[in-house]
């Protein structure tokens, strides 16, 4: 059974199938940037399986390697040692994954429609279906009505708005995203969470987000990992037992578990940036 295997998470004992769409699977990973004497390692060892259809939440202090990780699993870095797959596969950049960064990093000279379409162009779609793959994408993330705006005429949570529908565009398994909120107020950041969460669910997509906020981690994941400080390894690997469908996210964020969990996490991010 090479493509399946078992995985400890948190004392529960789970069957993982390492080939399926969107699953990943990271291997003895250590990644050192620079060479001789200059080395310095910045993750591992790690070992990780995220199931398909998971939301991998990756936690822990500034410079511990959640990017260089995420970097690894978008194929953009091989690792030093040890191995990574995608789907079952090596990851290729642009490829393995739709990617979203804490920029947007978008045209800001272009309207909504040219980023998106210049994302539909990039995935292969053929020209006739952009108008109605373009407004599905646009409704997913609630910007209906910007088609025609210049990037530089929307606010900062349209901008990061562009850059999900953008990373959806291609219709991948996998969503990578890197501290994407962190650059938005507050208010922002929590319709955006719920979005992320939502449009997740409904495309049945596997997402492996990086955030420091013990509170975004707990609204979004299904799972939580925490690294420790510099070099990055497994700290504590977490199932959040939260409902997914169907709730109200006022709600949830009201709960006495979510309070409990974020209370767990956030003990837990301190004591692996302390060790
Ligand atoms: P995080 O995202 O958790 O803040 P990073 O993965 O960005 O951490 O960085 C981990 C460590 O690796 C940091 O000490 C950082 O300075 C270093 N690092 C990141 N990218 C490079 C690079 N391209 N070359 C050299 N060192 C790097
Ligand atoms: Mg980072």
């Amino acid at each position: 059974m090479s493509s399946s295997e078992v995985t400890e998470a948190a004392g529960a004992t789970a069957e993982v199938d390492t080939s399926a769409a969107g699953s990943v699977r990271v291997e003895h990973v250590t990644h050192r940037y620079g060479r001789g004497g200059e080395e310095f390692t910045a993750v591992g060892p790690v070992d990780l399986s995220v199931p398909a259809g998971e939301f991998l939440v990756l936690v822990g202090a500034s410079g511990c390697g959640k990017s260089t990780l995420l970097r690894l699993i978008a194929g953009f870095e091989r690792p030093t040692r040890g191995a990574v797959r995608v789907s079952g596969a090596e990851p290729r950049p642009g490829e393995a994954a739709g990617v979203v960064f804490q920029t947007p990093r978008l045209f800001p000279w272009r309207t909504v429609r040219g980023n998106i379409d210049l994302a539909l162009r990039y995935a292969g779609v053929s020209r006739a279906q952009w108008p109605e793959r373009r407004a599905e994408l646009l409704a997913r993330v609630g910007l209906e009505g910007t088609e025609r705006r210049r990037v530089w005429e929307i606010s900062g949570g349209q901008q990061q708005r562009v850059a999900i529908a953008r990373a959806l565009a291609a219709e991948n398994p996998l969503l990578l995203l890197d501290e994407p909120f962190a650059a938005l107020d507050a208010l922002t950041r929590e319709r955006l969470q719920e979005d992320v969460r939502r449009v997740t669910r409904r495309t049945g997509r596997t997402a492996v987000f990086v955030t420091h906020s013990a509170d975004e981690a707990v609204f979004l994941g299904s799972r939580i990992v925490v690294l420790t400080k510099s070099p990055g390894t497994v700290a504590l690997d977490l199932p959040i037992p939260l409902p997914r469908d169907d709730v109200d996210a006022e709600e949830l964020r009201g709960s006495r578990e979510f309070a409990e969990l974020r209370a767990q996490v956030s003990h837990a991010v301190k004591a692996a940036a302390a060790a």
